[in-house]
């Protein structure tokens, strides 16, 4: 996963936040909870008890209005019969004045002993009374008026007892003050009645009259729905039998069953309520409990049950209900708010977090772009710090900074390291990868041919051994401002190897491609002046391809170019050579035999044979030659199939190493048992060993390891090596024959140029080529050059040795015209020692 430091950050910030005042706000919620269940249970106890006040007030009404009644007739002494006219007016009083307010109170009445009766009863619209009497006022029967006062009445029933009334038989029976049973209005069947009843009696105590307050049950519903705290709760009563006296709705308590005939009107049950919540805590009730919960519709209700007594006979409860939310609704609600609150704040400080956090995570991330796009393309882009905003975080600017420094370094040592690899630092030309990245932006004609030309400088070696490095290095700086001065636009010019000139030339016309080549070759013909150093000729050979050039195929051209230069140098200084296919054949051909040849190194499959040296006076065996064979697992191969090859590979220095000293050692070996000691070894050197800088060194460690007398050991150097190393050859030459070493020319003769440079050399041999002792019989002209050379030699005090006789006339011919020694198969073929006759060697006389 990868999130972002911003968003982490942020994140953090709003999660420790959040946890922080979750953790804060559940400590405040669980006191907060403590302190709200004790609460609810004041709250619901208060509720409670209030009910049980009220009612128990309401109750106390009725109750009241007897007894004020009772001391109004008592102390008054009114007469209670037979005409009950005297309490019409304390009645009313009562009724209106004392008792106004409580219109639960419905009516009021008295009947004594003898069944007279006088009632107030309030009218249906709450303000008014109407007057029922029966006395003898009106003949015994009872009658109702519409007004309080005598008139025409407004009903009449002839058979009314009151002392029939179950309030009169209550009192009668008790003999005290009493709550009757809730029993049906004797006017109205539909309307309930609760009375309470108290009996008047004489000094004997006698019930002289019963005094009798009634409430209708009905308003005690609209009383408990006054009460207050009750919001969505409900309260209801029951008497001893757990039947509803009254509930907080505006339903009656009263279910009424008729029949066809008789209409039967009772009290409903608590779960025959229309209030759920009443039918629910209904089953509570006989358990005898003063306090309940339970669920309804997922909310929790609270119940209390109280008793509602009196010494007057009432045995009722009271059951108030409150639901959870009335209580601590507010509070949930508030708590709810407290936690969006804290969320609200969170996502607040992570927006906060999250713009501040960009100050740190900009700058990085700006860097870490930098370095992308620096690692992508690091020379292009470069790294451009911007500055953010105002103001940056300490840590984050040193980033910045120190970054940006490192890019400036970094792009400063990229700069250098690309020059020095596209540009030669010698010359100021290109490189080999220079020239390439060039290409890539040069124009050239895809409809004409190419051309490439290689120069490369022929000897340069031992130029540079001779006038020393900083000269080299100044030469070939005129060498490449004389090619460039030279060059036509859109030519390109690189120096792609040590001694090696590369040209491209984008559009060559075939008639033109000799013309350059030679241009090119004859530009060397004159001397270079460097410095405080002479003029210095450098020669130089060229390798030319034509053809259609394409990108793609740049290495093969450098190859291509580089084989025809090869030729060229093959053919001798200041020749040329254009590409041929076979060329290219012939150098796989190369490369392999090159391998072969590095593997029989390596496998030790070279051997060195020794050809007889013969005194031509004596006939005696006098020294030998050492020539190299290579036992090939295909069989014996000439070396001059592979002499070529490793001098072009450079494998001849090992090799030439190897043999010379193993040619020492089986000589010194041969010495020790018992050769004249001063037996001449010949052993061929390669040009290329003798430039070696060690090479005199080697030849002096050979000596000293394998003890052969210096003075026993001749070095063969061709004839052509004499022309192109002269200086370091010269000087290599005399410390040599400073040491004892004695220097033959070979194959002396066959070089056309050879005798200008032969006065520079101090040899002590000289070999004439066997080309010249084969056709000397024949050819008067070999015979005079033959002759020519031994006078020569004479002329030089330098031995000389004739190589290739093969017949007696041959040898016969040399010696009369004054050679001194002979080589070749008439006196010996080249052989491993152990081939050769026992004692071929003349011992030393001493
Ligand atoms: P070279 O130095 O002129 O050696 C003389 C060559 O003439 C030898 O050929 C030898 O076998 C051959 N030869 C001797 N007598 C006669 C004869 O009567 N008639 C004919 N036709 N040939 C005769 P080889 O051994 O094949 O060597 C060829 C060349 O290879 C040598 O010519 C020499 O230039 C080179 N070479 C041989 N061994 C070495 C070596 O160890 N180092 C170097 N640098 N070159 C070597
Ligand atoms: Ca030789
Ligand atoms: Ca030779």
């Amino acid at each position: 996963m990868n999130v972002s430091l911003r968003f982490a950050m942020s994140l953090v910030l709003a999660g420790l936040l959040i946890f922080a005042l979750l953790m804060s706000n559940s400590l405040l919620l669980r006191s907060q909870q403590d302190a709200l269940s004790r609460l609810n249970e004041r709250i619901i106890n208060e509720t409670s008890r209030s009910a049980q006040r009220s009612l128990s007030e309401f109750l106390a009404i009725p109750e009241r209005g007897n007894a004020l009644m009772k001391v109004v007739i008592e102390s008054a002494e009114i007469p209670l019969s037979p005409d009950l006219a005297a309490l019409e007016r304390p009645m009313f009083d009562i009724l209106t004045q004392t008792l106004t307010e409580h219109a639960a109170l419905n009516s009021m009445a008295f009947a004594n002993e003898k069944g007279e009766f006088i009632g107030l009863v309030r009218k249906p619209d709450q303000r008014d009374f109407f007057l029922v009497l029966k006395d003898r006022r009106t003949q015994h029967t009872f009658q109702a008026y519409p007004g309080t006062v005598v008139s025409t009445p407004s009903l009449i029933i002839e058979f009314y007892d009151p002392r029939t009334r179950p309030w009169y038989q209550l009192a009668l029976e008790r003999g005290k003050p009493v709550w009757s049973e809730i029993y049906n209005n004797a006017f109205n069947s539909t309307e309930s009645l609760m009375s309470y009843a108290t009996p008047l009696m004489n000094a004997k105590r006698q019930v002289t009259g019963v005094l009798v307050s009634n409430l209708q049950i009905h308003r005690f519903n609209q009383f408990l729905l006054q009460l207050p705290d009750l919001r969505n709760g409900a309260i209801f009563i029951v008497d001893e039998k757990n039947r509803l006296i009254a509930h907080s709705s505006n339903e009656s308590v009263l279910q009424v069953q008729s029949s066809s005939v008789t209409k039967q009107v009772s009290r409903k049950l608590p779960s025959q309520s229309d209030l759920a919540v009443v039918r629910a805590a209904g089953r509570y009730l006989d358990q005898n409990l003063q306090r309940f919960d339970f669920l309804l519709d997922g909310e929790k209700i609270y119940g209390r049950i109280l008793p509602l007594e009196n010494q007057n006979g009432l045995n009722w409860r009271i059951v108030v209900l409150l639901p959870e939310n009335d209580l601590i609704g507010t509070l949930k609600q508030e708590q709810r708010s407290v936690i969006i609150l804290i969320f609200l704040g969170a996502l607040g400080v992570m927006l906060l977090g999250w713009y501040f956090s960009g100050y740190i995570s900009w700058p990085i991330l700006q860097v870490a772009q930098a370095a992308e796009n620096f690692g992508n393309a690091p020379m292009q882009n470069g790294w451009q710090p911007q500055d953010h905003r105002g103001w940056q975080l300490r840590e984050t600017a040193q980033l910045t900074r120190s970054f940006n420094r490192m890019a400036q370094q970094l792009i400063q040592s990229f700069r250098l390291i690309s020059n020095q690899m596209r540009l030669d630092e010698v010359t100021g030309l290109l490189s080999r990868d220079g020239l390439r990245t060039a290409l890539e932006n040069w124009h050239y004609s895809a409809e004409h041919k190419q051309l490439m030309l290689q120069i490369g400088l022929d000897g340069f070696r031992a130029i540079n051994d001779s006038v020393g490095h900083t000269v080299g290095n100044m030469l070939l700086s005129s060498i490449a401002h004389r090619l460039q001065h030279s060059l036509p636009p859109d030519v390109l010019l690189a120096r792609t190897a040590g001694t090696e000139f590369t040209m491209l030339f984008p559009k060559v016309d075939p008639t033109e491609m000799g013309d350059l080549v030679q241009f090119y070759r004859d530009s060397f013909v004159t001397a270079f002046s460097v410095a405080s150093a002479d003029e210095i000729v450098v020669p130089a050979s060229v390798g030319a391809l034509y053809g259609h050039f394409e990108l793609t195929q740049f290495d093969d051209w450098l190859r291509n170019a580089s084989i025809a230069l090869g030729q060229a140098k093959a053919r001798g200084h200041g020749s040329s050579a254009v590409f041929e296919s076979e060329m290219l054949e012939q150098s796989i051909a190369r490369t392999r035999l090159t391998n072969e040849l590095k593997l029989a190194l390596e496998r030790e499959e070279f051997r060195v044979f020794f050809q007889p040296v013969i005194d031509l006076a004596t006939g005696e065996t006098i020294g030998a030659e050492a020539l190299v064979r290579w036992q090939s697992p295909n069989g014996m191969v000439s070396p001059a199939l592979f002499i070529p090859a490793a001098e072009e590979s450079g494998l001849i220095l090992p090799l030439g190493q190897w043999v010379l000293r193993d040619a020492c050692r089986q000589i010194a070996e041969k010495i020790a048992q018992g050769w004249r000691t001063d037996f001449g070894l010949h052993v061929n050197v390669s040009v290329r060993q003798l430039i070696q800088s060690d090479f005199y060194e080697q030849v002096r460690m050979v000596l000293a390891e394998t003890a052969l007398p210096a003075n026993g050991l001749t070095l063969e150097i061709t004839e052509s090596c004499l022309i192109t190393q002269s200086e370091v050859i010269v000087s290599l030459v005399r410390r040599l024959r400073a040491l004892g070493v004695s220097v033959a020319i070979d194959d002396f003769g066959t070089g056309y140029s050879s005798l200008a440079y032969l006065h520079q050399f101090d040899f002590d041999c000289l070999k004439i080529d066997q080309s010249f002792v084969a056709r000397m019989l024949d050819n008067p002209q070999d015979q005079a050059i033959v002759s020519a050379i031994i006078d020569m030699a004479a002329g030089f005090d330098a031995t000389l040795v004739a190589e290739g006789i093969e017949t007696a006339a041959q040898a016969d011919h040399l010696r009369a015209i004054g050679c001194q020694h002979a080589q070749g198969y008439f006196f010996g073929r080249p052989a491993p020692l152990e081939a050769w006759p026992q004692q071929p060697v003349r011992p030393d006389i001493q």
